[in-house]
């Protein structure tokens, strides 16, 4: 009997890690609509992930074939590494990541994961290596423990623990009268942005994957917070593939490569101090959100 269970609790399984990949995706970037669907080829085979490399090559892509969004991307992601994208508003950035996902399909070049395009792969599969912290997260009416154990099905209380310790939040729930059992969600105990956040960091340490899309916050958080969740969010990437969609560049600095995005092409690439250097848009933008911060903390000084 015991055979017989098994698959089902497999297609349990995937259908979690789709179900929650979804969420988070529609989480991150408010998606409405749902796209076409995607389908799996006949018979596609699992994704074998060696360390996760993530590579883009020429990739194309159009919501609507009249105004194409994507003109021919090239990004190499070696395992482990962390790349930043920066860009304008309605650069693509999102949707750079949506196509990652498989979230939509490509309509020229192709996505390699560890030599493998993503379109020969499972979606399953696919999803299950990629973790995803969006910017806001959705939360179940339920309690803390479940919200953070829905990173992988099974998981224990003591996995649990030790995930919310990584995300630095294990400390606040332990002083709630009712610890992990705490309901929050709609009808419980409110989350802050950056407790919800943590809660999204504990999901993806749980879930363990190879690769990392990390949708930055645009609401702000306080700056102590948010320089918490920088340091916490450090950690998490150290040994993934990491993805930052960036809003704020003062996040991006320590990436080993930052990518500019203008109207659906790598306008500039490098690291911080070399962007710098260039003189170009990067510098540019940096130069106006470095003034901004200043004239918002005058104004919180006075
Ligand atoms: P932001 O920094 O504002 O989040 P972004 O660089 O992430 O912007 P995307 O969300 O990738 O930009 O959007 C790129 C372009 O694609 C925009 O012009 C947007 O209007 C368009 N777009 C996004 N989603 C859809 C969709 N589902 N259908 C049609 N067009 C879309």
């Amino acid at each position: 009997l015991a055979q017989l269970f098994r698959p089902l609790d497999m297609l349990g399984m995937v259908y979690r890690e789709i179900r929650q990949g979804l969420i988070d995706m529609e989480a991150m970037f408010g998606l409405v609509d749902t796209p076409a669907e995607v389908v799996d080829k006949p018979g596609a085979a699992a994704l074998a992930v060696a360390g996760g490399a993530v590579r883009l090559e020429n990739v194309r892509f159009a919501y609507d074939p009249e105004r194409p969004i994507l003109n021919g991307i090239d990004i190499d992601v070696p395992a482990g590494r962390t790349l930043a994208v920066v860009g304008p508003s309605g650069a693509g950035k999102s949707t750079l990541a949506r196509l990652l996902y498989r979230f939509y399909e490509v309509t020229g070049g192709r996505i390699l994961i560890d030599g493998q395009d993503i379109r020969e792969v499972s979606q399953a599969s696919l999803r299950a290596a990629i973790g995803i912290v969006p910017q806001d997260t959705v939360l179940f009416n339920d309690t803390i423990g479940y919200n953070i154990g829905y990173g992988r099905d099974g998981a224990s209380q003591a996995e649990i623990e030790e995930a919310a310790r990584g995300a630095a939040i294990h400390d606040f729930i332990a002083s709630l009268p009712e610890g992990y059992a705490t309901r929050v969600g709609e009808r419980g105990l409110k989350l802050s942005g950056g407790e919800k956040q943590r809660v999204a960091i504990a999901r993806t340490l749980l879930k363990d994957p190879p690769v990392l899309i990390l949708d930055e916050a645009t609401s702000a958080l306080d700056s102590r917070t948010e320089a918490d969740i920088q340091e916490t969010l450090a950690r998490v990437s150290a040994r993934r593939t990491t993805i930052v969609i960036a809003h704020r560049l003062s996040t991006v600095v320590d990436a080993d490569e930052i990518v500019v995005l203008e109207a659906g092409q790598v306008a500039e690439r490098g690291t911080h101090a070399a962007l710098l250097r260039m003189g170009g848009l990067y510098a540019e933008m940096w130069n106006r959100q470095a003034a901004e911060r200043e004239a918002a903390e005058a104004l919180a000084a006075e």
